[in-house]
């Protein structure tokens, strides 16, 4: 089927884009990679009256490395996060998530912001970004905004963006001495979308014991969880698999997943205790190879 007509605008720079989005308010959308919007288009299920390309804008493809900081531009490919090009390969976790996406093809056109700014509950870079404690960049009619991850995912393909705003970049903490991370994705098929996903990243102090551990899903609920009574639980800890498998199992999941045809809200719990348990006693062997 093809898509409803729609206006197509290709602005040169990121003002000319806000200042359209500005005007055009909720009857335009942003097109970055294409790879969630192209199908949203001609299913019909989304029927904008424009469509704003985002290709020209290069301002939206670079990667800064700012003191602990790495900022990574919107149009950013899930290919050039797979590959750690550049200074991405400061972000490790970003690189291991990536790499789960969808197929090359798909890796070769999607953007971290279009993967952000869709917000599925089962897409990988929301959850991986959550767990790095990200923070969006966005711009709009109205000026800049940097939004904490854990109020920008607001509900089921939902973020905190306003109609006018363009997502513009994410900025990360880059990860301190001795910290590890690991993803621990089940989908039926390699490449499918995660039926759930767990994101870890633990940092040891020179004793060898947790001094932080953050942990998000993926696919379970609305929004990428953090767990944070876990998180909390671990700290002080040496982080055994056997000590970590017991800390999970004594704190209730803070998630909330549904049953669809996938997979039953009690499977998706199940795998979700379990890949918590992988994720982190993976990190934390990473982190434990970089010494005291
Ligand atoms: C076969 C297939 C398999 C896939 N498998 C996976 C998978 O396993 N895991 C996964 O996470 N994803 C998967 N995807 C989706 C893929 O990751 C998309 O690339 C991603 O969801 C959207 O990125 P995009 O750049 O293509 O955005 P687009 O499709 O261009 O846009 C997506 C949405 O974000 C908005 N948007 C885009 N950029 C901005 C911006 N800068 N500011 C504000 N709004 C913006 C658009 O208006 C639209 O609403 C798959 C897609 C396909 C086709």
């Amino acid at each position: 089927m093809p898509a409803v007509p729609f206006d197509y605008h290709a602005p040169a720079t990121l003002a000319e884009a806000v200042s359209l989005l500005g005007s055009l308010g909720e009857d335009a959308k942003p097109l970055a990679g294409g790879q969630s919007l192209l199908p949203l288009l001609t299913l019909r299920l989304v029927r904008p009256r424009a469509v704003v390309d985002l290709h020209r804008l290069d301002e939206l493809r670079a990667v800064r490395r700012d003191g602990g900081t790495l900022e990574v531009g919107a149009l950013v490919r899930h290919r050039a996060l797979e590959r750690g090009e550049g200074p991405l390969v400061l972000c490790p976790l970003l690189q291991e998530a990536a790499a789960l996406i969808g197929n090359v093809r798909v890796r070769a056109l999607g953007t971290i912001g279009g993967s952000l700014a869709h917000a599925d509950p089962a897409a990988e870079l929301p959850a991986a970004v959550r767990a790095l404690d990200g923070t969006i960049l966005v711009q709009g009619a109205a000026g800049a905004r940097a939004i904490p991850a854990e109020e920008f995912f607001a509900g089921l393909l939902t973020t905190a963006l306003r109609p006018d705003e363009l997502l513009t970049a994410v900025r990360l903490p880059l990860p301190g001495p001795r910290t590890g991370h690991a993803v621990e994705e089940f989908s039926r098929r390699a490449g499918d979308f995660a039926i759930v996903a767990a994101f870890a990243v633990v940092q040891l102090d020179a004793a060898g014991r947790v001094a932080a551990a953050r942990v998000a899903l993926a696919g379970c609920g609305p929004t990428p969880r953090r767990l944070d009574a876990v998180e909390r639980a671990l700290v002080g800890l040496a982080p055994s698999e056997e000590e970590i498998r017991r800390v999970v199992a004594h704190r209730p999941l803070e998630i909330e997943p549904d049953s669809d045809v996938h997979a039953s809200a009690a499977y998706r719990r199940h795998l979700a205790g379990v890949l918590t348990v992988r994720a982190l006693a993976r990190a934390a062997a990473g982190a434990r190879a970089f010494g005291p």
